[in-house]
C-alpha cells in the first residue's frame, strides 16, 4: 500500500481509465506497462483488452463510491497518462466530474463539522508528460483556477524535456508541482521555480537502470531550498525493493502545506 511506503507521495490511487503509449526517455521501463498491467491482468483485475497503446475505461471504477473512501493524497489515473491523446476529452471530463463531486461532498461535510473536529483535507493529484494538453484542458474546465483540492503535476526526466513541458505547467492556475522521475540528467529548475512542490526520484527496478548522479539531485534540492519550496526525495538508488532515501545524511519528505498522507 502506498500509504505504508515512505517513498511514495500517495496514500492511494484511483484508476477509472487505464492506458498509455511509451512517449519519452523516462517511459523505457514504464512501471505500469511492464509491471502493474501484466500483473493485474494475471490476477484477473483487468480485461484482456488492456494492452499498450489502448485506452480502456473501466466502468465500475467510475462509481463515486470507489473514490469516496480514499483519503489523504490520492493519485488520479496512475495507470497510464490521463492526458495521453488517445484519452478523449469526454473521458477526462468524466474523471474530473467524479473528483469534483467527491471533493464538494467533503467540503459540505467539513462545513458541518462540530467545533474542534479536524476537517478532511484530502487532495487529488494528477501528473502527466503531456503538459500542453493538461494546461489547455484545465484552463478551459476551470477558468477561475483549478480548485485547491486538485494538484497538477508535470513529469520530466532531463533538461530538454523540462524546457519543453514546464512552461505549460506554469500556465496552470492552481497547485503546480514538478515530478522528476526517473531523473536521467541534470535539470536546472531556476526558470520554473514558480511551483508549489518538487518531487524527485532515481530510476529503479531493472538490471539496466540508468544511474542518477547525486549532484543532479543536490542541484534540484538546493534550488527548492533557495526558493522555500517543499522537496520530496523518493529515492536515489537503483533498487525498488531496498530503496535508498537519504541525501546528505537525511531524508527529504516535504509536502506542500495542507497535504498529508
Ligand atoms: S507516460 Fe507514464 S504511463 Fe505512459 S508510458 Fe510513459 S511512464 Fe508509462
Amino acid at each position: 500500500m502506498a500509504k505504508n511506503n515512505p517513498g511514495d507521495i500517495l496514500t492511494s490511487d484511483w484508476n477509472p481509465v487505464v492506458g498509455c503509449l511509451r512517449y519519452s526517455a523516462g517511459c523505457r521501463d514504464c512501471w505500469w506497462l511492464d509491471g502493474i498491467m501484466p500483473w493485474q491482468k494475471r490476477l484477473g483485475n483487468l480485461p484482456a483488452t488492456v494492452v499498450e497503446g489502448a485506452a480502456t475505461e473501466i466502468e465500475a471504477r467510475f462509481d463515486p463510491a470507489k473514490l469516496r473512501p480514499k483519503k489523504g493524497i490520492v493519485g488520479v489515473v496512475q495507470h497510464g497518462d490521463l492526458f495521453w491523446d488517445k484519452i478523449p476529452d469526454a473521458t477526462i471530463a468524466r474523471v474530473l466530474d467524479v473528483v469534483d463531486q467527491i471533493a464538494h461532498e467533503r467540503e459540505e461535510k467539513n462545513a458541518r463539522l462540530p467545533a474542534g473536529r479536524l476537517p478532511d483535507t484530502t487532495k487529488y493529484v494528477i501528473w502527466t508528460k503531456r503538459a500542453e494538453r493538461m494546461a489547455n484542458f484545465m484552463e478551459h474546465r476551470y477558468p477561475q483556477g483549478v480548485p485547491a483540492y486538485l494538484a497538477c503535476g508535470v513529469s520530466v526526466e532531463n533538461q530538454a524535456l523540462a524546457d519543453e513541458r514546464l512552461p505549460h505547467l506554469l500556465r496552470v492556475q492552481g497547485y503546480r508541482f514538478v515530478m522528476i522521475e526517473p531523473m536521467l540528467g541534470p535539470i536546472d529548475l531556476s526558470q520554473y521555480a514558480d511551483v508549489h512542490w518538487v518531487v524527485l526520484g532515481s530510476e529503479t527496478g531493472t538490471d539496466r537502470v540508468r544511474p542518477m548522479n547525486l549532484d543532479w539531485a543536490r542541484q534540484v534540492r538546493d534550488l527548492t531550498k533557495a526558493h522555500n519550496l517543499p522537496f520530496f526525495l523518493k529515492q536515489v538508488g537503483s533498487s525498488h525493493k531496498h530503496p535508498v532515501r537519504t541525501l546528505d545524511g537525511r531524508t527529504w519528505d516535504e509536502f506542500p502545506e495542507g497535504f498529508a498522507k
